[in-house]
Order: C-alpha cells, then sequence, then structure tokens
C-alpha cells in the first residue's frame, strides 16, 4: 500500500480494520495521496465502505458450495479440492492415503417406511459418527443420497488403513434412536490406497466405488479393497476379448480334424475338431493360447457354435465327397447348460436333412458332466433324441463313480493322454487304463484312447481290448481339406 501510494499516489483495496469498539470489520478503501505545488506530501485522502457483509455473504456462498447442506460435511466439490491437497502431502511424506468410498445398507427401508426426516436424521447420526472414528487430519465428504467418502490420511501401513475400518463398520453399525425407535444401518466400504493404486482423484474415487460394490455382493457390513493387479488382469481380458470376438467376426479361426481310427481295422471311424485361430501376427494358435480367456463368457458360446455350424458344414461336404464320418466337438460345460442350448443345436442340425443320423458327436470333460450330474444327464437325453451322441472328454481325470457312469447315457470314453503316454512303463498307468477299458465293456460303451504317439503304445493298447484312438502317432490334427487323402493312404 504504501509503496503504491508513494509511487503511482493512489491505492485501492480491501483491509481488515478495527472499530473503536475493537470489532473487526472488512472496508473496502481507496487512499489519494495530495500533494502542495512544490511537490510536498500533504495529507492522504480515503474515501471508504464497510464491506463487512460481502464478506459474511462471500463465506456463505463458499460454504453452500464447499458443504453438505443436511450434515454440514465437505461436499464433492470440496473432496475434489481436498484429495489434490491429501496426494501432494501424500507423495511429499511417502505415506499412504486411504480413499474409503461408502454406501449404507438397509437405509431405503429406513427413508421409505419411516420417512424422509428420519433418513435425514439417520444421515447426519452417519456422519457424526464418521466424523468421530476419524483423525484430525482426515476428511469426510458426503457424496449425496446415503453415500459417504472419508480420505484416510498419513497412513504408514494397510494394517493401521483396516483398524479403521474395522471402527467404521462397527460405530455405524451400532443401533440409534430414530423418531424414538431403534433403527441399525451399517455401510459397505471399497477402498482405494494411494500411491499403490497410481492414479488421479477421479479414478481413485471410481475405483473405491468398484470395490465397494464387491464389498455389497459379499455380504454387506464389511470393505473391499482395490486391487490394482487384479484390475489390470480383468482389463486385459477384456481388451483380449475384443480381439477375439474381432478373430471370430473375421473368419480367423479354422478348424483341424484329428483322425480318430479304429485300432483293429486301422480304418478311419472319425474326427475330432480342433480349433486353431490364423492370427495375423502370431500365426496359428493352439486354444491353449486363447480359451480359457473366453471361459464363462457369451464368446465361449458364439465359439462353441461356430466350431458346432462349421464342423456341420464340413461333414456334409465330406459325405457329398463319399467321405461319410463321424465329427466331434468339443463343448464346455457353460455352453452346454446355457440357455436353448438344444433349441438351437436343432436347428444348426436341420440345415442337413441328408445327414445321417447319429454322426456328430460331443465330447464334454468327464470333470464337466460330474458337477451337475442331473443337468447334464437331461442335456445329453435330449442331444440323443437329435441323433448328437456324447463322449467323456479326458475320462480318468475326474472321479468318477460307477453309479455316475451308470447314470450318465454317453456312448463313448476318451482315456485322458497322461495315462495312455506312460502304458508302456508305468504299471499303475497301464492298469488305470486297462480298468477304463473294462468299465467300458462292462457299461456298453466305447472307448477312444487318446494321445496315441508310437507304434508300441498302438500294439499295447490293441492288446488291452481298446477300439478306437487317436494320436500323433496316427496322425496329427490337419486342415479339412488334407484328410480325405490322409484317409486313403494307410501310411502309420
Ligand atoms: P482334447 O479335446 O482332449 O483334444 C486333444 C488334444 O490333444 C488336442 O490338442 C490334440 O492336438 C492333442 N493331441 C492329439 N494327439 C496327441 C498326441 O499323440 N500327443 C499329444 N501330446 N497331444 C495330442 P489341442 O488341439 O491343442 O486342444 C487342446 C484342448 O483344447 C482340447 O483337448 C480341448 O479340450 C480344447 N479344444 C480344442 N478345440 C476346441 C474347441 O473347438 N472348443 C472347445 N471348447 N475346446 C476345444
Ligand atoms: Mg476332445
Ligand atoms: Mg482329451
Amino acid at each position: 500500500m504504501w509503496q503504491a501510494l508513494k509511487q503511482k499516489k493512489k491505492w485501492r483495496g480491501e483491509i481488515w480494520n478495527r472499530r473503536k469498539s475493537g470489532e473487526v470489520y472488512a472496508e473496502m478503501i481507496s487512499i489519494s495521496a495530495i500533494y502542495d505545488n512544490e511537490s510536498k506530501l500533504l495529507r492522504y485522502v480515503a474515501v471508504f465502505s464497510d464491506i463487512t457483509h460481502i464478506k459474511v455473504h462471500e463465506a456463505e456462498l463458499s460454504r453452500v458450495a464447499h458443504y453438505d447442506a443436511l450434515t454440514g460435511i465437505p461436499n464433492r466439490l470440496l473432496l475434489a479440492d481436498r484429495m489434490k491437497q491429501a496426494i501432494a502431502q501424500t507423495s511429499r511424506d511417502q505415506t499412504l492415503m486411504a480413499v474409503c468410498y461408502l454406501d449404507l445398507d438397509g437405509f431405503k427401508p429406513i427413508n421409505d417406511s419411516m420417512g424422509h426426516e428420519a433418513g435425514d436424521e439417520v444421515l447426519v447420526e452417519v456422519a457424526k459418527r464418521i466424523a468421530n472414528t476419524l483423525r484430525g487430519g482426515d476428511t469426510i465428504a458426503r457424496l449425496g443420497g446415503d453415500e459417504f467418502v472419508a480420505l484416510l490420511l498419513g497412513q504408514s501401513k494397510g494394517e493401521e488403513c483396516v483398524a479403521t475400518l474395522e471402527r467404521l463398520l462397527v460405530t455405524i453399525s451400532h443401533p440409534m434412536t430414530v423418531k424414538s425407535k431403534p433403527v441399525t444401518v451399517s455401510a459397505s466400504i471399497g477402498v482405494s490406497i494411494y500411491p499403490m493404486d497410481d492414479e488421479d482423484p477421479d479414478t481413485l474415487l471410481r475405483h473405491a466405488d468398484q470395490a465397494m460394490y464387491i464389498a455389497k455382493q459379499s455380504g454387506k457390513n464389511r470393505f473391499h479393497i482395490y486391487d490394482p493387479e487384479l484390475d489390470r488382469r480383468a482389463r486385459d481380458q477384456h481388451e483380449f476379448l475384443k480381439t477375439i470376438r474381432h478373430a471370430l467376426e473375421n473368419n480367423q479361426f479354422e478348424l483341424h480334424y484329428q483322425p480318430k481310427v479304429n485300432l483293429r481295422t486301422k480304418k478311419l471311424v472319425g474326427a475330432e475338431a480342433l480349433i486353431r485361430w490364423r492370427h495375423p501376427a502370431r500365426g496359428i494358435l493352439p486354444p491353449s493360447e486363447f480359451l480359457h480367456y473366453v471361459e464363462n463368457t457369451d464368446l465361449d458360446i458364439e465359439i462353441g457354435e461356430w466350431v458346432t455350424a462349421t464342423a456341420l458344414a464340413q461333414m456334409n461336404q465330406w459325405r457329398q465327397s463319399g467321405l461319410d464320418i463321424e465329427v466331434s466337438v468339443n463343448i464346455t460345460g457353460y455352453h452346454l447348460d446355457s440357455f436353448h442350448f438344444i433349441e438351437k443345436l436343432r436347428k444348426q442340425i436341420e440345415i442337413y436333412p441328408e445327414s445321417q443320423f447319429g454322426k456328430l458327436q460331443i465330447e464334454v470333460l468327464e470333470t464337466v458332466a460330474l458337477n451337475d450330474i442331473n443337468v447334464v444327464r437331461e442335456i445329453i437325453g435330449s442331444c440323443r433324441e437329435l441323433g448328437v451322441r456324447f463322449a467323456l472328454d479326458d475320462f480318468g481325470t475326474g472321479y468318477s463313480s460307477l453309479s455316475y457312469l451308470s447314470l450318465l447315457p454317453v456312448d463313448t470314453l476318451k482315456i485322458d493322454q497322461s495315462f495312455v503316454r506312460d502304458i508302456l512303463d508305468d504299471k499303475g498307468d497301464r492298469a488305470i487304463v486297462q480298468g477304463i477299458i473294462a468299465l467300458a465293456s462292462a457299461f456298453e460303451r466305447q472307448t477312444v484312447a487318446e494321445g496315441i504317439e508310437t507304434a508300441a503304445h498302438y500294439q499295447l493298447l490293441l492288446e488291452m481290448g481298446c477300439e478306437l484312438g487317436q494320436g500323433y502317432g496316427i496322425a496329427r490334427p490337419m486342415p479339412a481339406n488334407e484328410l480325405p487323402a490322409w484317409s486313403e493312404s494307410i501310411l502309420w
């Protein structure tokens, strides 16, 4: 002020002044310096007005803008501000900040049955309880409705947050009296922790919100801490699923067929359709590179339907060119148990009315079939009416009891390759394979040995009474157009 008066001979601004009574007040003041003809300072002239009422009003506006009217705690706007500061402080102090997103459990019924006033009382009480549980530097804010956010600052390790979260859960779930009635609510809390989750305020809040949903889903009145690593994996999977869908829509999948032969006659009896992904950058990918990503998603079903449709069309084409063989497709439990599985399959089969009944086979993992035996049994029954037969894949890896096996109307047991591989030197595996063959014959089921890699395996399986087999020693899975020529050569 003095500098301005010296240089520019005037100053204008706001100052805090004091009245004679000692009361401090705000004034807006303009001061001019008055000089005589010799440029000697004569006096200052000041004009001022009392702007205390404006200051009070400003403070009120800022309060309304930054605080929640009902509970008096910070609102979303102030929270954003505090989070920015807190992130800076947390980085400086090398401590942790926990962003806790709280949503009350059981609030809506109170609001609905006891009225909004009662609901408001609950919110005020909860806000008070949360505030009392937190430390001085922490922030509690209300986002609206029954949603609150607590910022826990200066935490040295995760355990410290956990202790506070547990205290929060306990205080919130204590009974309270509202309109002279006892009322209880609890909270589901989602937590993101900075800097483990190294993100901006908005993202931290969103992650805490996501974690809150998990807390709700896992039974309420609990907290869940957001895991960036898990989330990254989920996002990766999501991204990869998009690529797989794109591949499906752009015909990048193809089926290769592995011959299934009668071990005695050496004749081709069928083929197993095995999916391959002709990846534009990575070449041909086996199912182990991508199928587990689609497990239990819609894509699992779509791929299964594509496989079935493609195999049926292929079978029909082979049949027309004189190669009438059985084709099996691998179907997941999720797909098998999905909506309208049977009807959709029927429609696919009806496209080829001339195809011979009983030529399509579905392979399901033994472990899947055992999971929900009654459901699977019914589905298998309905499929048989359509002429679709079933094989239990990777047989021996599950725990089929004899009674289960007698319940499942499957035609074929495919002996898992892990047992077949070792029959030459491992007595135990040989006994298992022998057991499965005997079991199948007692129940009048076929056996297919998977993974026949050498002539010795083949010979031994034949002696053990196994009818059918597949394996690299007979033929590797091949593109559809190679199968007719292969079936005519008996080079193996
Ligand atoms: P699976 O149904 O038991 O199929 C047999 C797998 O063993 C195939 O692997 C086949 O290439 C391989 N194999 C055949 N003979 C031999 C052998 O002598 N030695 C060895 N070491 N392996 C042999 P692939 O094609 O990589 O498929 C692996 C699994 O992926 C399949 O096991 C099946 O469970 C699944 N799968 C394949 N295609 C599909 C499909 O279209 N849909 C679904 N849902 N699953 C599929
Ligand atoms: Mg199979
Ligand atoms: Mg198998």
